[in-house]
């Protein structure tokens, strides 16, 4: 399961949650105050997954990437 990093409305608290890819924040509370006016950050790890996984080129690796693909 993917980690989500929350921001508490209350107090600004930011921490992060265990979930299931998908899930809402129904249920977040924030561990200092215990609110559930809490928001859902961007996860900076899902987007650094998402741009090591794809080359530039659109290639799966970088051994294909600019290679001309005919030898
Ligand atoms: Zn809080």
């Amino acid at each position: 399961m993917p980690l989500y990093e929350y921001t508490c409305g209350e107090c600004g608290r930011r921490f992060e949650v265990l979930q299931r890819v998908g899930a809402g924040s129904d249920g977040v509370a924030c561990p200092s105050c215990a609110s559930t006016k809490v928001v859902k950050q961007l996860s900076t790890f899902a987007s650094a997954v998402g741009s090591a996984s794809s080359m530039p080129c659109g290639a799966p690796n970088a051994s294909a990437c600019g290679s001309g693909g005919f030898s």
